[in-house]
Order: structure tokens, then sequence, then C-alpha cells
């Protein structure tokens, strides 16, 4: 079985170096204790002006992601933070394609692809994120929501070597199911049944083996009270979590659920 991937997605929830700071102590505290190392990949992802805190930290057994990243190397881009810029940080991994992303910045399929091309071409872990924003219903919603799921993944994958796709994470994550929005989890068996069918057209587009060692993920309202079914699932190669993430024992809990024996 593939080691679990928990990635922590800060979002904008901590407001200050202090909160930060504080997190963080408490964190490496007991991450240590916990025996979790190297039982779990963890990786955060915090805001761009906290990837600093978090290097300078050296919390063992943990990597840094950014929340995205712009797709030009260096330029007239004001604002943007590049691949060199990240890797500069010590961030690993990028978060590219988040829904919020897409709702509040107008970021389309066309720049998820660019900025996916652009992180795997510069040597940086991906995590895209893809997933429906409404609950299907009906056979019908159904349908629709599995030709949309086919097709983001079609435009960001446009370009992209099986090679490159070696650093590639799939985040199947339902937007109705984010805690902003419904606050309600997806069930494990849906979820599980969703990344069989990312596998599939992964398969299609690439092969077999390729679809296999990707490793797909689940994201939308994951807290201690529900990891472990997402996490035991054979299918589900771990967990984005976002809210839960921005409370240090509750995301400890949430590692504790991936690393558990039974
Ligand atoms: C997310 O939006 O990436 C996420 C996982 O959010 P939450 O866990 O808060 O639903």
């Amino acid at each position: 079985m593939k080691k679990k991937l928990i990635v922590a997605n800060w979002k904008a929830y901590l407001a200050s170096q202090k909160e930060v700071k504080e997190y963080v102590s408490v964190f490496s505290r007991n991450f240590g204790k916990s025996g979790a190392k190297n039982a779990a990949d963890v990786v955060f992802c915090p805001p761009f002006l906290y990837l600093a805190a978090f290097r300078s930290a050296h919390i063992g057994g943990v990597a840094v992601g950014a929340q995205d990243v712009f797709w030009e190397e260096r330029g007239p881009y004001t604002g943007e933070a590049t691949t060199s810029m990240l890797k500069d940080a010590g961030a690993s991994y990028v978060i590219i394609g988040h829904s919020e992303r897409r709702r509040y910045l107008g970021e389309n399929d066309e720049m998820v692809s660019k900025k996916l091309r652009g992180a795997l071409e510069a040597k940086i872990n991906v995590i895209l994120c893809i997933g429906e924003w409404t609950k299907a219903s009906d056979d019908v919603g159904e349908k629709k929501t599995l030709d949309f799921i086919k097709n983001q993944l079609h435009c960001a994958l446009a370009g992209v070597s099986r090679t490159l796709l070696k650093r590639m994470v799939v985040v199947y994550e339902p937007v109705w199911a984010i805690s902003g929005n419904s606050g309600i989890a997806d069930t494990p068996e849906n979820a599980s049944r969703m990344i069989m069918f990312i596998r599939r057209i992964i398969a299609k587009l690439y092969d077999g083996h390729t679809a296999r060692s990707l490793a797909v993920l689940y994201g939308g309202s994951v807290s201690s009270q529900n990891a472990a079914g997402f996490i035991r699932q054979d299918t589900i190669d771990g967990v984005l979590v976002g809210s839960a993430s921005a409370n240090p024992n509750e995301f400890l809990k949430i590692i504790a659920e991936a690393t558990r024996k039974t």
C-alpha cells in the first residue's frame, strides 16, 4: 500500500506571524512525539508570506508547499510568485486549480493548465484540485459531473508528458463539500468511486501503470471525526485538509488517523 499523503491547505486562516509561530510550536512538539513522522507524508501549504517561517522552523518529516504559482519564470507580473521564488523559499509542492481561485480570482482551465506545466517543468510537485460545483441528485446530474471532471482533467493535462506526471498529485475535491460551502463531506464510498473514475481517465490519457501510480486524494470538510473513513479506503491515497488544518491539535489528530494501524 502507498504511504498516505496528508496536505494542509491553510488558505488565509492564520492572520499573523505570531499565530504561525504558536501553531508551529504546538505542532512540532507533538508531531515529534506522535511517531507519525515516518508513517505518512505531510505537506503544509501556508500563504506565501509564511513560507519562510516554515523553513526556519525545520519541522522534521514535513514538506512545504505554496497555494498558487505563476506560469512565467520572471518579468513584469505584478503580485505574482514564480516557480523559482517558490523553490528559493523552500516550497517543493504547490496547489493548482483550487476552486476558491477559480471562484474569486477568475482562474480558468487555460490558466490552470499553464500553471501546471510551468510548475512540473520546474520540478515542483503539483497538487491539482478538480471537482464538480454542485452535488448530483439524479442520473442526469451524475453524468454531467463525470463529464465535467473528465473535461477538467483533459484541459489541465493538455501537453503534459507521462514523465512530468510523476510529480503530480490529484485531489478529488467536490466544491459543494468544502467547509466554506455545505460543510458536509462526501461519503468515503462516493469519493472512492470518483477517484476510480479519475484513474480510468488517466489510464486512457496515458496508461494503466501511470494511473495506478498516481496519488489521488480526497478533499472537502475532512476533520478528525471523518478522516479515518477516507484514509482507510485503499483507493484514496490521502486527504487535503482546509479549515481543520488551521488548528494544530485537530490536524495532528487527522495525521494520527492516517497512521493508525486499524
Ligand atoms: C480545501 O478547500 O482545499 C479544503 C480541503 O477545505 P475544507 O477542508 O475546509 O473543506
